[in-house]
């Protein structure tokens, strides 16, 4: 963790906040990622000077020049994190030191200034505190927070890292993320194209990864399914992750999640399940799984479940599979019941209704 000095934050409070009622409006039905609060946080960062003018200020659109490095190069970073309103009425985040840490992993990889994990924090509890009447009460909704970080030097010279950026944390209130709550998902095996190769960007949460992502999104949809799956990039065999979600395959009692290669996203709930399973006495893999597995121990019954995993969708479990070579089902196609306990498991967790025995839940207000 860096030590600096403590950042201050310039609070000016939007004159175009919306409307108690107004905001209602957007709260009964947020879908996800559509509206966003009445708030921004922003901090830049000049080499040579490090982070300063950290600002909270109304939300609206930036003006950066053509030339801005990022619409050229993209270096570009962002996290996901939400905050969740609890019983008890307060509103805590979960893990965001995990995300600041993974914060600073994507930022070293992208040649890009670490933010200390204090500065992270303490932006996005600004942004909630301020927007705090934007935390959904609804069971199972929450405020999607989205820190980022731009490279906004201006030039095209391509030799060199930016020498300036900007961090903002931007929320958005937030149904569950696929219409239709548990619903299990269809996903596609890609085949064609590869997310993440070994040397490149796969750890970081970068969004370049997504940019090359969407033309095999498209291609799951055109082949009926919801979601790609990705294959490693040497042989097209072993899985890595399921869109932006990491992948669980439950044997029984036994878990299986592929190990973090580098090639693969290291979600914080994919770590969190990790304790859980432990804690409920199921035993937990990390290790490497193949398309050939997954389909034999399917039609064995071995196989029983399979479930994706993330902060926007929760968990999600998996129905059914569908590649070049033809498809198959998931036990019955119907959410499992190991699937099913780790996600009440963890919701009881984020939402206060189940003790925090690991200390994930941060209270903010
Ligand atoms: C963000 C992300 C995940 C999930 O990470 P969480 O910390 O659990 O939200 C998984 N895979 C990819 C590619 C991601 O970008």
């Amino acid at each position: 963790m860096t030590t600096a000095p403590k950042l201050s934050f310039d609070v000016q409070q939007s004159h175009a906040a919306r409307t108690p009622a107004e905001r209602e409006r957007v709260l009964a039905a947020p879908g996800f990622g559509q509206t966003f609060t009445d708030h921004m946080v922003s901090i830049d960062y000049t080499e040579g000077q490090g982070w300063h003018d950290g600002r909270l200020t109304a939300y609206g659109p930036l003006t950066l020049d053509p030339a801005t490095s990022v619409f050229h190069y993209a270096q570009e970073l962002f996290e996901g994190l939400k905050a969740y309103r609890q019983e008890n009425g307060s509103i805590v985040a979960f893990r965001p030191y995990a995300n600041a840490s993974r914060f600073n992993i994507s930022a070293r990889r992208m040649a890009m200034p670490e933010v200390p994990e204090e500065t992270f924090v303490e932006a996005l509890e600004l942004l909630v505190q301020t927007d705090r009447d934007w935390v959904p009460s609804t069971e199972g909704h929450s405020l999607y927070l989205r820190p980022f970080m731009i490279a906004t030097q201006v030039g095209l010279g391509v030799n060199y890292p930016s020498k300036s950026y900007r961090f903002m944390v931007i929320g958005s209130p937030a149904a569950a993320y696929f219409a239709g709550g548990v619903k299990p998902v269809s996903v596609w095996l890609s085949q064609d194209y590869t997310r993440a190769a070994p040397g490149g960007t796969g750890f970081a949460k970068c969004g370049g990864n997504y940019a090359a992502a969407f033309v095999a999104q498209r291609q799951a949809v055109e082949n009926g399914c919801d979601q790609v799956v990705w294959l490693d990039a040497f042989e097209h065999r072993y899985v890595e992750e399921m869109g932006g979600m990491n992948l669980f395959f439950v044997f029984g009692d036994r878990l299986v999640t592929p190990d973090l290669t580098g090639t693969l996203l290291a979600g914080i709930t994919r770590d969190s399940l990790l304790t859980l399973a432990a804690d409920l006495g199921l035993a937990a893999e990390e290790r490497k799984i193949s398309i050939d597995e997954w389909r034999e121990a399917c039609a064995s019954g071995e196989l029983t479940e399979v479930f994706a995993c993330g902060t926007a969708a929760v968990i999600t479990p998996v129905g059914s599979v569908k590649g070049v070579e033809g498809g198959w089902t998931i036990g019955d196609g119907a959410p499992g019941p190991v699937t099913l306990r780790l996600r009440d498991e963890l919701m009881g967790i984020q939402y206060g209704t189940r003790p925090d025995p690991h200390g994930w839940v941060h209270k903010i207000c």
